[in-house]
This record gives structure tokens, sequence and C-alpha cells, in this order.
């Protein structure tokens, strides 16, 4: 258990966003001091952003050259270019429908399509 070194006051956790990955800090209720926290004391606490697994296979990338792929007439989400090579990925389990992915051929933005 930590004190906070200013008043005196139990630290509390506190989960916080960061740019590139949430952390857990230990704050002050009182006095607003903040404490970061690492390691084994960190992974103790509830992790604040579970990743969903359309996330994670949001990143798939195609192992193929990308040149090599099919294309097909869609529009890019991010650029409006309206041509995007697309391919399949089998997610999890064999029962489950594969997942159809696009990459922007202009601007190599990729995402999955959502049925
Ligand atoms: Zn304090
Ligand atoms: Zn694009």
């Amino acid at each position: 258990m930590d004190f906070c070194p200013k008043c005196g006051s139990r630290l509390v956790p506190t989960p916080k966003s960061g740019k590139k990955k949430a952390a857990v800090i230990y704050a002050c209720p009182k006095c607003g001091y903040e404490k970061g926290i690492r390691g084994r004391d960190a992974e103790a606490l509830p992790k604040v952003i579970e990743h969903r697994p359309q996330e994670q296979i949001a990143v798939i990338s195609p192992q193929e050259n990308p040149q090599t792929m099919p294309t097909i007439k869609i529009t890019c989400p991010k650029c409006r270019h309206n041509e995007a090579s697309w391919w399949l990925v089998q997610t999890r389990g064999a029962d489950e429908s594969p997942t159809q992915f696009y990459r922007c051929i202009k601007c190599g933005y990729t995402w999955r399509e959502y049925s």
C-alpha cells in the first residue's frame, strides 16, 4: 500500500488511458498526486482496455504480395480511393465463416468487412 508523499493520504489505483496503451496509476484522492506503477503491481490490477477479437484480427496482414492479390471495386474509408485488394482470413474455428479483409491499393489502409 502506498501513501501520498505530499499529504499522507492513501493512494488509490486509478485507470488512465495514454496514447499508446492504457496504464494504471496510483492517485491521491486528496491532493491529486499521481504515482506510476510498473511490473507485477500493474498486472495485479484489472486491465483498463480489453482488446476485443475484432481489433486483433484487424491488424492481420496478408502473406502474399499485395500486387498478386485480387482487387475489388470498393471505396477506401480513409482516402476514398475506389479500388482495394482483398483476402480472406479464417479467424477462429473452422465452423465460423472467414472474414474478408480489404487493403486500399493507393494508401495501404487495411480494414475488414463488417457483416
Ligand atoms: Zn496527497
Ligand atoms: Zn485508401
